[in-house]
């Protein structure tokens, strides 16, 4: 619920795209760097902080990954006698890092001012600092061993860049959930969050509130189709910025101007010029046309804002509105990530 409270600001969490080009950024400055120290603020966002400082000095970065919506920084093993003995643990490990709502992730050079909110410093052997902020700690930072980092990853569904035709219809085709809660369900597809989910859907002609076991094969082909391109046209463009989002570069990105349906209530359709509509589907806002996306039977979209409520005849997604069974737990188990 939270997460419906901070759109109404504008905050949101940082989507596969987003993620994606902080990873690249990381992996252009920071590849093969070695971590010589740790320096912590405040870790209430941090799984096990006395891992991070006991574990992180002496390895290698040795690959940057995003994995959803979260980044796996690859740690090589610890050499060295004295090392192996007093870490305990001395196997490759990982490092993920969950940006939040406001978490951004850079190198900066070890004598800089730190910026407001700097968490986490990891001294490198360049003589630079990876330097964590985050305003409302709404991240999550975890030093993984090869058993925690199994543990953390089951239950994830496919990427949604490389899910094959036949897995997406088999996840999607045939579950009696909405389309829109079947998009942001993590153990269907992993990294699609509100934005790109009502984009593909505006662009695929479906509305949010469709069952999957409504649509039609070559409908869910189609949604495949025009999810991948956009999600690979913004992170060409870094992403969306239209909270805090900045890139490793500390650059923010520039997706939010191909938006079509998302954060445009009461603006016209680019298809049909139809005012554009919000619902409430599977727990968060939905924009969508009411033309080129013909809604299921009895479904009602939300009266637009400075129109008067007794026009249009309110009402909110029926109960049970296309929350996965397992959304929930996908939830807990994913930490803050929607
Ligand atoms: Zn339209």
């Amino acid at each position: 619920m939270l997460l419906c409270y901070f759109e109404g600001s504008l905050f949101l969490m940082p989507e596969l795209p987003e993620v994606e080009t902080v990873a690249r950024g990381l992996r252009r400055a920071i590849l093969g760097r070695r971590i010589l120290s740790v320096t912590l603020g405040k870790t209430d966002f941090i799984d096990d902080p006395a891992a991070l400082e006991q574990h992180l000095p002496g390895r290698q970065i040795e690959a940057v990954e995003r994995y959803g919506k979260f980044m796996l920084l690859r740690l090589s093993a610890v050499h060295g006698e004295s090392r192996v003995a007093s870490n305990g643990d001395a196997a490759s490990a990982s490092l993920l890092v969950h940006l939040g709502m406001t978490g951004q992730i850079a190198p900066s050079p070890a004598g800089q001012p730190l910026e407001k909110h700097t968490h986490v410093c990891l001294l490198l052997d360049d003589g630079r600092e990876l330097r964590y902020t985050d305003a409302r700690r709404f991240g999550r930072i975890a030093y993984l061993t090869k058993a925690l980092l199994a543990e953390e990853l089951t239950g994830f569904g496919a990427d949604p860049l490389e899910v094959s035709k036949q897995e997406f219809a088999g996840r999607i085709c045939g579950r009696r959930a909405r389309i829109k809660a079947l998009l942001l369900d993590q153990s269907v597809l992993r990294g699609v969050g509100n934005i790109y989910a009502d984009e593909s859907l505006w662009r695929a002609r479906i509305h949010p509130a469709r069952l999957g076991a409504k649509l039609s094969r070559k409908q869910a082909e189609i949604l495949r189709r025009v999810l991948q391109d956009i999600l690979r046209k913004a992170i060409v463009l870094r992403g969306s910025s239209i909270s805090d989002f900045l890139d490793a570069d500390g650059q923010p990105g520039e997706y939010q101007r191909h938006h079509r349906a998302y954060g445009r209530e009461g603006k016209n359709c680019y298809r049909c010029k139809s005012l554009i509509r919000r619902a409430i589907v599977a727990g968060r806002s939905s924009y969508f046309c009411p033309r080129c996306q013909p809604s299921p039977r009895g479904f009602v979209a939300l009266p637009l804002p400075g129109k008067s409520a007794r026009k249009t005849k309110r009402r909110d997604a029926p109960p049970g509105s296309g929350q996965a069974p397992n959304a929930g737990k996908s939830l807990r188990r994913n930490g803050k990530s929607p």
